[in-house]
């Protein structure tokens, strides 16, 4: 089958390839090498999945698109309040090489323009054991994932041509916006403009940015959010230099160009975007590159304003647990307390991932129901990433619940909670909805005053499978029974055996377990407690064991075999006739728990 995303592209490519507008950047005369045809465009999802059409593998100069990783560089080194100091945020509506320095300060406007970049390649530090341009391109080999050289040919052709930015240089020195040697500096931003890399490597650095600053493809983490974002804002309203309005308004992505003809695009969480085409408009942006950016974003639909409509699929399912309990086995009269009771806790699965209306729609369901619900269980088995801010407003959430005086407990099996957004609240996070729904269960057992399974025997005559016996009957009935004990760990039932017995569980946990068909691993599917009968239906139809029994304690069961309910058949036919129908009722009762269960999670 074709691939869908890469048709896409490559649909985009084929219109965009038509136009040859623009022309070869000659400021640098060594750029006018280029082959003005390459045409390459390129998407990155921000967890590495690499989408590649055309001249992607064509070296080129990253020009000014670095000025957005030095600005990161630059912020992950001194902090932000220390580079503020050096150069503002604020869009210069003017183009990449004017002289645009505040006039009170001599603070360049913002980093994308020349005199900006200029004042944070100076911020890369300088040392004897580590000259400031082996640390840049150090930096953008780990963006770009694998080792990146540079031009020596265009830096030295900037170098011999570059007055004005030379001239810039020296009025920031002027204004002490950056130190000396200024030609060093001046230097060190030429051999950063002339790293040579591909589009394929703009995509890859395209898609760090986007993946919050981890390099998608070798898990190399470059920088923080709190930066990623700052470096995002900057290109959002800078980055296009004075076409960044009408960049914003029509492409809606971070974005940054450089003179050669390379062009990425960020889509936060999802994409990081790359083009390359050497022919550049006036403002010395790629003519086809913003083209195949503008295309792209409105065949993905990446618009950073588009509202994604998240919010009503937050909430994959809310119910009380009289509605749908935990998978174990217990008594009739057990699950009858649990039916009236359960329906003081809610059961709240999330889905997708979290944002800030996901936990507006989590707490709504809380405080509406706040006058019935004395528990809370919040699965968490759907949902992917909760990001700094959502878990700052799940605890908020967590630390007014409990201050309320209910109680929480959080499912979270694939650990997509940070264990720190809980700390210090009352708060019990479990591996499983079940095991959650379990604590919730022997809390209200407990509540109602039922004894504590693990420690209960139930004598055969208490079993609802010997109800409505008269006391001549059961005296026919209960010595066919044999008792049997299984020591922890061994098998009472096993998957594939001829069924040919009932179980009456008297004492201890049975576990019911089955082996994954892919891993082979036997994983615990329900617990029985004493007073449980099991076994029963097999014997009915004398089918094979579908499941295995374990004994997770020492156990202690009454036995009848199918000999002995065949030998009741022919001298107590009445007697046989009420233990079926006791059978029956026992597994219709089951069966109406379940398919109650099933239609409500179905629902
Ligand atoms: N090295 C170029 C310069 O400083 C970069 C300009 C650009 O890519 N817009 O002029």
């Amino acid at each position: 089958m074709r691939d869908t995303i890469l048709r896409t592209i490559e649909g985009v490519h084929e219109q965009v390839a038509q136009s040859d507008g623009g022309a070869l950047a000659d400021d640098i005369p060594a750029l006018t090498r280029a082959d003005p045809d390459h045409f390459g465009i390129v998407m990155v999802t921000a967890d590495g999945r690499r989408y590649e059409v055309g001249d992607v593998q064509v070296p080129f100069t990253v020009q000014s698109v670095s000025k957005a990783f030095t600005y990161g560089m630059a912020l992950h080194a001194h902090g932000e309040a220390a580079v503020a100091q050096r150069v503002g945020v604020e869009p210069s509506g003017e183009a990449f090489n004017s002289i645009s320095l505040d006039p009170s300060t001599g603070r360049p406007r913002n980093p994308m323009i020349n005199a900006g970049a200029i004042a944070v390649t100076a911020l890369i530090p300088e040392l004897s054991a580590r000259p400031r341009f082996a640390t840049i391109l150090d930096a953008f080999s780990r963006y770009a994932g694998r080792e990146l050289d540079w031009d020596r040919e265009v830096f030295a052709s900037e170098s011999a041509t570059g007055f004005r930015n030379r001239a810039i240089a020296n009025l920031l020195r002027s204004r002490g916006m950056i130190g000396d040697p200024v030609d060093g500096i001046v230097e060190d931003y030429f051999r950063q403009c002339a790293i040579e890399v591909t589009c394929a490597d703009l995509g890859v650095m395209a898609a760090t940015l986007a993946n919050s600053g981890v390099n998608p493809i070798t898990g190399d983490r470059l920088l923080d959010d709190a930066n990623v974002e700052r470096v995002l804002a900057v290109m959002s309203t800078c980055g296009m230099y004075d076409a960044s309005g009408t960049w914003v308004y029509e492409v809606g992505l971070p974005a940054k160009s450089g003179v050669s003809g390379g062009v990425v695009g960020v889509l936060p969480g999802q994409f990081g975007i790359a083009a390359f085409s050497p022919r550049v408009d006036a403002r010395g942006n790629s003519v086809r590159g913003v083209a195949a950016c503008r295309k792209l974003s409105s065949a993905f639909d990446l618009h950073l304003l588009r509202a994604p409509s998240l919010s009503t699929h937050t909430i994959r399912r809310s119910y009380r647990l009289s509605e749908a309990a935990s998978s174990h086995s217990r008594p009739d009269v057990d699950h009858a307390v649990l039916g009236a009771r359960g329906a003081s806790v809610l059961i709240v699965e999330l889905q997708g991932d979290l944002f800030a209306i996901s936990i507006e729609r989590l707490a709504h369901e809380v405080v509406s129901t706040a006058a019935q619900i004395s528990t809370y269980i919040v699965d968490l088995k759907h949902t992917g990433a909760i990001d700094r801010s959502t878990g700052r407003l799940l605890r908020a959430l967590a630390t007014d619940l409990v201050a309320d005086g209910k109680q929480l407990l959080i499912a979270d099996p694939g650990g997509v909670l940070d264990p720190s957004v809980l700390a210090g609240i009352e708060v019990t996070v479990t591996a499983s909805l079940d095991l959650a729904t379990l604590i919730c269960e022997q809390q209200l057992l407990a509540a109602a005053g039922r004894p504590d399974p693990e420690s209960t025997r139930v004598e055969l005559d208490a079993f609802e499978l010997t109800r409505h016996l008269t006391d001549h009957d059961r005296a026919r009935l209960l010595p066919r029974f044999t008792e049997r004990r299984y020591a922890a760990g061994s098998v009472i039932i096993a998957q594939g055996d001829d069924a040919d017995e009932v179980f009456l569980l008297a004492e201890g946990v049975a576990r019911e377990v089955r082996r994954r068909p892919d891993s082979g691993i036997s994983e615990r599917m329900a617990d029985l407690y004493p007073g449980v009968t099991f076994g029963e239906l097999g014997l009915l139809n004398q089918a094979r064991r579908t499941t295995t029994l374990l004994a997770a304690t020492d156990v202690r069961c009454f036995v009848l075999t199918r000999a002995q309910l065949m030998q009741l058949r022919s001298t107590d036919h009445l007697v046989y006739t009420r233990i079926v129908e006791n059978l029956l009722v026992g597994a219709a009762e089951r069966l109406r728990r379940t398919s109650q269960e099933t239609a409500m999670l179905r629902g």
